[in-house]
């Protein structure tokens, strides 16, 4: 068979430890036999980043925004135990959060469903993804404890000096005070990348926000995502076939409890935060979790919601045999093999993500899996692989997949 031609080149973004290990694994069994793979290589393991100052993370998150369409292994978030395990010159940031700075996105999360994985909330039978919005509110406040009676208010001055106040509370004794905000432009990025999302996906958009409490402030998100709505979107979600709905986050949390699935669930910065795990864990495994950064020009990047699984490097490094699973990661390329076949008009490479996504869930279906899956699973017969025995049953799916068998 000849291999499958591309024309514009991934932004490959490498990372760290036994998800390194997977990567290469996954580039040799499953990908490199069938397409003449281009692209242009981001070595952002943990030593490359020292080496360059970190000058290669930010110039694989250029990269992405070049090209459009990237692929990322999970990389170590560095604290003071890595300073000392690497040697490192500094504290380097977190890598997701540089990208996630230069690419300006929103990230969604969408866990893999097979039967055998059962939700752990019985009415759901199809995906539900969470897109959180990734700037403000909680998470850049400014807090003050008040030792006794005074007056607390909010000063806004302008440029030209005059001043906006509005009281917060005329304290008689201690307390505790705390200022938010949130950009217009920060939440129009993020409600175009939703929007752009449900579109590619067909899926419905649910956004909820508590703006019968915060009449200012969380209304401004609704506000804006109605704007965006009405000005862009509503006649290409009504050619989809897709529906953008608003509710109240108390409701939302009800009707998702109660769905069957399928949609994608906008949350502010702090809702996600918290409902991303809830759902993850329902859902099974975080081993199963995909997650894509999509920017408000519709630019990608896909990757991992898990971490570099530390522990089983350190197995893999002591010569024991591990069995990490790679699901989320081959789900990480597909994404991106599959994008970049859409945008450049390759339908075999669309097809071959297609078919290598069966041929993973076929795998697991059939009962062969790795120890993450094996201990939760439903299946009443189970064989347990090790890391590179499940990649390489995956594998002779694919290929009974490509064959049309
Ligand atoms: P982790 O790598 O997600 O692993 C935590 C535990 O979850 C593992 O020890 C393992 O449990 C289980 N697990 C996760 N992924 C699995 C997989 N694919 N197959 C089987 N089991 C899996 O989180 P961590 O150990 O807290 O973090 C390790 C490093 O990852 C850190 O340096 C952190 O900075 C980094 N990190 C990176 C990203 C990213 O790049 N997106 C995200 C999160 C964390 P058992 O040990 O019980 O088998
Ligand atoms: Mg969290």
């Amino acid at each position: 068979m000849e291999k499958i031609r591309m024309i514009t080149p991934l932004v490959e973004m490498d990372g760290d430890e036994m998800t390194r290990i997977l990567w290469k694994m996954i580039k040799d069994h499953l990908l490199l036999p069938y397409i003449d793979l281009k692209t242009e290589y981001y070595d952002l393991g943990l030593m490359k980043r020292d080496e360059t100052d970190d000058q290669i993370t930010i110039d694989a998150a250029n990269a992405a925004l070049k090209y459009g369409v990237a692929v990322k292994c999970a990389t170590i978030t560095p604290n003071a135990d890595r300073v000392k395990e690497y040697g490192l010159k500094k504290m380097w940031k977190s890598p997701n959060g540089t990208i996630r700075a230069i690419m300006d996105g929103t990230v969604f999360r969408c866990p893999i469903i097979v039967k055998g994985i059962e939700p752990a909330v019985r009415s759901w039978k199809k995906p539900i993804t969470i897109a959180r919005h990734a700037y403000g509110d909680v998470y850049k406040n400014s807090e003050l404890v008040i030792p006794g009676k005074g007056t607390a208010e909010l000063v806004y001055t302008a440029d030209d000096g005059t001043q906006t106040r509005e009281l917060i509370h005329e304290f008689d004794g201690p307390g505790i005070i705390q200022g938010w905000h949130n950009l217009d432009s920060s939440i129009n990025s993020f409600a175009h990348s939703c929007f752009e999302y449900a579109l590619d996906a067909k899926h419905d958009l649910w956004f909820a926000t508590k703006d019968t409490i915060s009449k200012k402030y969380d209304a401004r998100f609704r506000e804006i995502f109605d704007q965006v709505y009405h000005a862009e979107y509503e006649n290409k979600f009504k050619e989809a076939g897709i529906v953008y709905f608003y509710t109240l986050i108390d409701d939302v949390v009800a009707r998702v409890m109660k769905s069957e699935g399928g949609f994608v669930w906008a949350c502010k910065n702090y809702d996600g935060d918290v409902m991303s795990d809830m759902l993850s864990s329902a859902f099974g495994s975080l081993a199963m979790m995909t997650s894509v950064l999509v920017n408000p020009d519709g630019k990608y990047e896909y990757e991992a919601a898990h971490g570099t699984v530390q522990k089983h490097y350190y197995k893999h490094l002591n010569g024991e045999t591990t069995s990490t699973n790679s699901v989320a990661t081959i789900y990480a390329w597909t994404g991106a093999l599959r994008k970049r076949g859409q945008l450049d008009g390759i339908d075999e490479l669309v097809s071959f993500a297609d078919a290598l996504d069966r041929a993973v869930i076929r795998t697991i279906e059939e009962g062969f899996m790795t120890g993450d899956l094996a201990l939760i699973t439903s299946a009443k017969e189970v064989t347990k692989l090790d890391s590179e025995g499940f990649i390489l049953a995956v594998k002779e799916r694919l290929e009974e997949e490509m064959n049309g068998i």
